[in-house]
């Protein structure tokens, strides 16, 4: 069973306030997205590895990122779309032989190998899942005018993360199916599943650690992380 991870590095990350764009900013001396890629790169679960980026950083990607830390497993560094979900279609398009996807966001530096062994056994029995965690907090649901209009059960709401994992003729033909359509509302590509299908998607513990760095206060978070890490 071929098993790809797609990694996203595409994004603008304008929420970070920076110059550089937020996968290349640096985190104890490496890029951001060498994190995950180090991940998939030592990991026995995941065979191959597309990386989509912004078109003008495909030549930084592959010379100082996937040569220079000896990133084998990256067969492509591609460019990819406007939105996350165009990303995402590229990479689905760049996948050869593949019977697993597992899209990731080159942002959650602490992916980890447990993690992709509980995705594996998840998606092979449900052909989809994602990683996720029991909200700490309650969620509200609020209406137009900023009033609550809903409280969900706590212990049934969950923190989505990714990496999301499917089966790669389900994801590809959601996709294809979503494209036809308005994709406005569309945020994660369990999502488009939901949307285009009728599968169920298992929700399987990632970490409260594997967050996505949007801000700057999440790459201060990331750094101390880090140094618990590898203390
Ligand atoms: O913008 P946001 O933080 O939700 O992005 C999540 C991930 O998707 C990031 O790793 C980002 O680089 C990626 N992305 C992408 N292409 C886009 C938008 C976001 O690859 N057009």
């Amino acid at each position: 069973m071929k098993c790809t991870a797609i990694v996203l590095a595409a994004g603008q990350g304008k929420r970070m306030n920076s110059r550089v764009q937020k996968q290349f900013l640096l985190l104890q001396g490496k890029p951001l997205l060498y994190y995950s890629l180090a991940c998939f790169q030592n990991s026995s679960v995941i065979d191959d590895m597309i990386v989509v980026t912004g078109k003008e950083s495909i030549d930084f990607c592959k010379k100082e990122i996937v040569e220079l830390y000896g990133f084998t497993k990256v067969k492509a560094v591609i460019p990819g779309g406007k939105e996350r979900y165009d990303s995402v279609y590229a990479g689905l398009c760049a996948c050869e032989g593949t019977d697993y996807v597992f899209i990731h966001d080159g942002a959650r530096p602490f992916v980890t190998e447990d993690m992709l062994q509980r995705l594996k056994s998840a998606v092979t029995e449900y052909g989809a899942c994602t990683a996720g965690m029991p909200s700490k907090d309650t969620v509200k649901i609020a209406d137009e005018k900023g009033l609550v209009a809903k409280t969900p059960k706590r212990s049934h709401v969950w923190m989505i993360q990714t990496p999301q994992v499917f089966s790669f003729a389900l994801i590809l033909e959601a996709h294809n199916r979503a494209r036809q359509g308005s994709m406005e509302e569309i945020t994660d590509d369990a999502m488009v599943i939901e949307t285009c299908t009728d599968r169920k998607i298992k929700l399987v513990e990632g970490s409260y650690e594997n967050i996505k760095i949007t801000t700057p206060g999440d790459l201060l978070i990331a750094e101390r992380i880090l140094t618990e890490k590898y203390r």
